[in-house]
């Protein structure tokens, strides 16, 4: 079976940063950045239900305006995690515009703020002109936000600033064993997402399930028990995990920071500014090189790594920016040492 997520870049690997998660089955989508978002269709910005921003330079932050523009008459609430000093940034981008004849507007948005040990909640709502109104403090221990079908884990980075790097994970996929099932002889139903919700939960080997269906307009019970069941029935196959990590500078915290977080993951999305011969250039700046993001994806052992967010310098040289992170991330080249 297929995972549920979709993902794609929203520009090229010399425009702004920015990834768009489509969730498959669940009609939605996640945004990671909001840098330039022009290319993607408003209906498909209006399918976002959670953004992601890794910080607020100029180039990870300017589609904010786009997005509230698409989000403003919708009756939804929008949420966002930004890093320390977002709830202010946010403020600041609302303040720019004058805020009459939308007391009807039922538009909110919800702003997480995560520093090192803690997220302070904000909401904005349209019919208040949007004035920032505090909600409350919650304890961060790295997961920004989880629901049945997916999670999102984050870091914080050091860019001069911080940055946030994120890992999406989905959950351990159960599909059925159509055969299997045809073989125990009783139909499908409601019941196997009952046993399937059962084994998310963790819940014990002896666990009592109750198989329920009609025959001949009768109504039929058959009681299993969730290991037996879990054994013969049931296929269980690892989520797919995707990382995407941006604006970061190489030393040994980010390092650890960035393997750690993107350790397996199926996917992993990194930022590489400059090739490793303008590698003092990319410490200057606070970022890393192609070298530096193939050393990362190589000791995270990812499965498949795609650089972006390349400098203009090498304009038409994108393959090199590429070949030079791939190579360090096989073992063909040396790795670099933070
Ligand atoms: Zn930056
Ligand atoms: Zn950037």
């Amino acid at each position: 079976m297929k995972s549920a997520f979709v993902p794609r870049l929203i520009n090229g690997p010399f425009g702004d940063p920015g990834l768009y998660v489509s969730l498959r089955w669940l009609g939605r989508a996640l945004l990671f950045d909001l840098g330039n978002i022009e290319r993607i269709p408003g209906p498909a910005i209006a399918r976002v239900s959670h953004v992601f921003v890794s910080h607020t330079h100029l180039d990870h932050f300017i589609g904010f305006d786009r997005m509230l523009r698409i989000f403003l008459s919708r009756d939804t609430e929008l949420t966002l995690f930004g890093p320390a000093g977002i709830v202010r940034n946010v403020a600041g981008k609302l303040r720019g515009y004058t805020w009459n004849l939308v007391e009807n507007y039922s538009f909110s948005l919800l702003v997480h703020e995560v520093s090192s040990d803690k997220i302070v909640r904000c909401r904005f709502r349209a019919r208040t002109g949007f004035e920032a109104e505090e909600i409350d403090e919650q304890p961060f221990s790295g997961v920004l936000h989880s629901e049945a079908s997916l999670w999102v884990e984050a870091a914080i980075l050091d860019h001069k600033i911080p940055c946030l790097a994120f890992a999406l994970h989905e959950p351990t996929r159960l599909n059925i064993r159509t055969d299997a099932l045809r073989q125990l002889g009783v139909p499908p139903g409601r019941w196997l997402s009952e046993l399937k919700q059962r084994i998310r939960e963790s819940a014990p080997e002896d666990t009592p399930i109750y198989a329920r269906w009609r025959d001949q307009g009768e109504e039929r019970v058959q009681e299993f028990r969730l290991g037996d069941l879990r054994r013969q029935l049931v296929l269980e196959t690892p989520g797919t995990k995707i990382c995407y990590v941006v604006d970061a500078i190489f030393h040994k915290e980010n390092a650890q920071r960035i393997v750690e977080l993107a350790r397996g993951a199926d996917l992993f999305f990194c930022e590489s500014l400059f090739l490793d011969r303008d590698r003092q250039e990319a410490s200057k700046r606070y970022h890393l090189t192609a070298r530096q993001a193939g050393t990362l994806a190589r000791l995270a052992e990812v499965r498949e790594l795609r650089t972006f967010h390349f400098s203009p310098r090498y304009s038409g040289q994108a393959q090199r920016l590429v070949a030079e992170a791939q190579a360090t991330f096989l073992g063909e080249l040396p790795p670099d040492e933070p």
